[in-house]
Parts: structure tokens; C-alpha cells; sequence
């Protein structure tokens, strides 16, 4: 799953991202000035980061900086409201990837986002296959025998990081890290309400197949693999 760093310090603009790339199945943390950005950074692991220039205390252009400087390899995007051809160079001299200038449009946002995540062309296209469903992780798509299946974008997150680890039981603990991210409060009837939901879009209406997720009594919930 790809997990987005959104260093933004306009709450209604992050919040708007935030729920848009969150819709599209990504993962997203925010953050609101550079210096709490380098220190996220330097604890957790992004595939993307978006990066606004102006910022309290440290800028975007020193955070891209410091951040590659110590070898942070995440692609930026930069977003801000300036358009010189000058603040752009600099944004691609510090070593953001792209650069796209506010007010945005999110679909092309995201579409920026893609582009700069993409994996070289001769990697291969990561597909999860356990029993009669597929995941793709690169299309964001699940098919059941072929046909798509349309989740909610946790749903799609709960799936991937079963099948990802098939063959392992996970926790409600290690699902709520994975799936909301860390520091998140959730209650684990909340993680159970979506595994229904998941379950009943995924599994076989005709009862006689068994589960694609087991749950284990105390322990969590497991894929096996076939
Ligand atoms: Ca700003």
C-alpha cells in the first residue's frame, strides 16, 4: 500500500488531499511545518511525499533539501502557490520530482502522483492471487473469478495487507498500523465492522467454499496461501 506524506500547512487544502488520495487507496499522514516533516521522515518509510514551499519555521525547499541530503529517496511533488519559472527551478534543483502550482486540480494531483511513484518499466506488476480473487496493486484493483469487486478504499487496504502477508496471522493492532496508520485511535470494533463488510464482498454468497479470511480466536485474521 502506498503510504503519501502531505506537508501542508493550509488545514482546508491538506484536509481536501488528505480525503481525495485517501479515496484513491492511499495511505496519508499530514503534517503542518517542515521541521515535525524532517522528523517523520526520518522515522517513517513514504512512497510519495507532497510538499508545500512556504511553511513555518524551515521551508519546502530547505525540507527537500535536508531530506535528500541524508538520502531520503521518496519522490516529491512540490505544490505551491508561486508560478515563476524561477521557484520551479529550484524546486527541481533541490531534487522534487514535479511541481505543481495551486489552486490544483486533484485529479491531476494524483494522476502527478502516479507518474513520480511509477516503478521503472522493467519491474513487475505486483498481482495478489489467493483462491478466486486478485489483487492488483498497481491498477488498485480486485477481481473475484475475473470480475472487479468494488471496495471502499479500507476495505482495499484490510485486503492488500492480508495478502501481502498470506500465510501470517495479523493482529487487529498491526491492521489498525497498517491500515489507519499509527498514533490512530481506533477501536478494534471498528477493524471487525470493515472485515465483515470486506467479507461479504469478497466471499462466496454460497456458504459451501470456505473463507478466503480466517479469523484466529485471540490471535487476528489470516489468508493462507494456496
Ligand atoms: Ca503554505
Amino acid at each position: 500500500m502506498s503510504r503519501i506524506l502531505i506537508v501542508e500547512d493550509e488545514r482546508g487544502l491538506s484536509g481536501a488531499i488528505k480525503d481525495w488520495l485517501e479515496s484513491q487507496f492511499y495511505l496519508v499522514s499530514v503534517v503542518e511545518d517542515g521541521l515535525t516533516a524532517l522528523e517523520r521522515l526520518s522515522r517513517d518509510t513514504f512512497d510519495a511525499i507532497v510538499l508545500d514551499l512556504m511553511l513555518p519555521g524551515l521551508s519546502g525547499l530547505e525540507v527537500c533539501r535536508r531530506y535528500r541530503d541524508v538520502g531520503g529517496a521518496a519522490p516529491i511533488l512540490i505544490l505551491t502557490a508561486r508560478s515563476t519559472l524561477a521557484s520551479k527551478e529550484d524546486g527541481l534543483d533541490c531534487g522534487a520530482d514535479d511541481y505543481l502550482v495551486k489552486p490544483c486540480d486533484l485529479r491531476e494531483l494524483s494522476a502527478r502522483l502516479r507518474a513520480i511513484m511509477r516503478r521503472p518499466a522493467s519491474a513487475p506488476i505486483v498481482v495478489f492471487k489467493v483462491s478466486d480473487i486478485e489483487l492488483d496493486t498497481n491498477a488498485r484493483q480486485v477481481r473475484k473469478s475475473g470480475r472487479i469487486v468494488h471496495l471502499l478504499p479500507k476495505e482495499f487496504l484490510l485486503l492488500e495487507a492480508l495478502l501481502m502477508n498470506a500465510g501470517s496471522v495479523l493482529s487487529v493492532e498491526r491492521l489498525i498500523d497498517l491500515v489507519w496508520g499509527t498514533n490512530s485511535s481506533l477501536t478494534p470494533d471498528t477493524v471487525r465492522s470493515h472485515m465483515r463488510s470486506l467479507r461479504s464482498k469478497i466471499e462466496s454468497e454460497r456458504g459451501h467454499g470456505r473463507c478466503l479470511i480466517r479469523t484466529i480466536h485471540g490471535r487476528g485474521y489470516l489468508i493462507e496461501r494456496d
